[in-house]
C-alpha cells in the first residue's frame, strides 16, 4: 500500500540514490572452497546426497553464501555506501532491520579448492511500504559469486529497514490483538505442513511416509531426505513414545506457559516415538525434575485455548 500518494517521498529519493553503489568490491572468501565446510553444512541440513562427499564431490548449491561470509572478524572490503544508507535510515527513524528473504542463482558447481570471489551491489531500495511489523524501505543487496575468476551464482538478500508499528498494551510483541498476551504462540501453518496441522484438529498424530521409499519423516518436509522423492502419504503415529532428551525452560517467565498446567520451569522434550521418528512437545504430568531421558511417554492432545490444540505427552514416574 502507497502512503502520501501522490506527495514527493524525498527520503525514498535520496535512498534510491544508492541503488546500483558496490556494497562490497572485490570481496574474497576467507577459505577455499573444502571439504571440511561441506561436511559440516551436510551434517546440520541433514543432507546425505552422495554428490558431496568423496572423490569428485561438488558443494551444495545453497553454501553458495557461506563461502563469502567474513565471519567474526568481517570482511575490510566493505564498501562504504552500505554503511551510509543504513545511517540514513537509522537517522529518519527507521532503526530497526528484519532480513525478509533471499533468492539464488546457479551457474557453475563449486569444487573443494576453488578461490571464491565476490562483489555486491545495493541492487534496489523499495517505495516506502507498510507491513504488519512497521513502515520502512526494503533494500535489495546483489552478490555475484565467482569461482576461479568465472561466474558460479548470484545471492540476491532483502531486508526491511523499518519503524516498528506503535508498541500493543499486550507484553507478547506482535500479537494482533490486545488481550493475547496470555495465549500460546500461533502455529506457523504453510502448505508444507497444513497436513499435519489438521490431523492435531482430528486429534491423529500424522507422519509423512516417503511414497518413494517408504522412509518416515518428522517434521513434515515437501520432499523425500533419503530419495528425493515429493510423493508422499501418511502414517498415523500410535501415540507411544519415550524420551529421547530434553531440557527445563525457568527462564524467562512467558504469560501463555505459566497460565497452564507447566506453570514455573516446564520440560521441553525431544519425543522418539515408536515409529522411530522424533518430535519436539512437551512432557506434562510429571514434575519437571522428575523428566528422564528413556521415560515412556504417551500422546495426549492439549487445548491450551479455544483455538488451539497441541500434541504433547503424558510421562508416568517409576
Ligand atoms: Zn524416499
Amino acid at each position: 500500500m502507497r502512503e502520501g500518494q501522490g506527495v514527493r517521498d524525498e527520503l525514498y529519493e535520496r535512498l534510491r540514490a544508492y541503488e546500483g553503489q558496490a556494497a562490497a568490491v572485490a570481496g574474497s572468501g576467507k577459505d577455499l572452497v573444502n571439504e571440511v565446510m561441506i561436511r559440516h553444512w551436510c551434517e546440520a541440513m541433514g543432507d546425505a546426497n552422495p554428490a558431496y562427499t568423496g572423490p569428485g564431490a561438488v558443494a551444495p548449491p545453497t553454501m553458495l553464501q557461506a563461502w563469502t561470509m567474513g565471519g567474526l572478524s568481517g570482511h575490510t572490503d566493505r564498501g562504504e555506501a552500505y554503511d551510509e544508507l543504513f545511517a540514513m535510515l537509522d537517522g529518519a527513524g527507521y532503526g530497526s532491520v528484519v532480513a525478509t528473504d533471499c533468492e539464488q542463482e546457479y551457474l557453475r558447481p563449486l569444487r573443494p579448492g576453488d578461490r571464491i570471489t565476490f562483489d555486491a551491489v545495493i541492487e534496489e531500495v523499495s517505495e516506502r511500504k507498510t507491513t504488519k511489523l512497521g513502515t520502512g524501505y526494503f533494500i535489495t543487496t546483489r552478490m555475484d559469486v565467482r569461482a576461479q575468476d568465472e561466474p558460479a551464482g548470484t545471492h540476491r538478500f532483502r531486508i526491511l529497514k523499518y519503524r516498528p508499528a506503535a508498541a500493543k498494551k499486550s507484553p507478547t510483541a506482535g500479537e494482533p490483538e490486545r488481550g493475547r498476551g496470555s495465549l500460546r504462540p500461533r502455529p506457523v501453518i504453510n502448505r508444507d505442513n497444513a497436513g499435519f496441522w489438521k490431523g492435531v484438529a482430528a486429534h491423529q498424530l500424522l507422519i509423512q511416509r516417503c511414497a518413494g521409499c517408504g522412509t518416515l519423516r518428522f517434521p513434515w518436509l515437501p520432499g523425500c531426505n533419503a530419495c528425493g522423492s515429493a510423493e508422499w502419504e501418511t502414517a498415523e503415529a500410535s501415540g507411544e513414545g519415550t524420551v529421547f532428551s530434553y531440557v527445563v525452560m525457568h527462564h524467562p517467565p512467558f504469560p501463555a506457559f505459566s497460565a497452564s498446567e507447566e506453570a514455573g520451569p516446564y520440560a521441553v522434550a525431544l519425543i522418539e516415538l515408536a515409529e522411530g521418528v522424533r518430535m519436539v512437545s512437551n512432557v506434562i504430568g510429571v514434575p519437571y525434575d522428575k523428566v528422564r531421558v528413556g521415560m515412556p511417554v504417551r500422546l495426549e492432545f492439549l487445548r491450551t485455548d479455544p483455538e488451539l490444540e497441541l500434541p504433547v505427552f503424558r510421562g508416568s514416574e517409576g
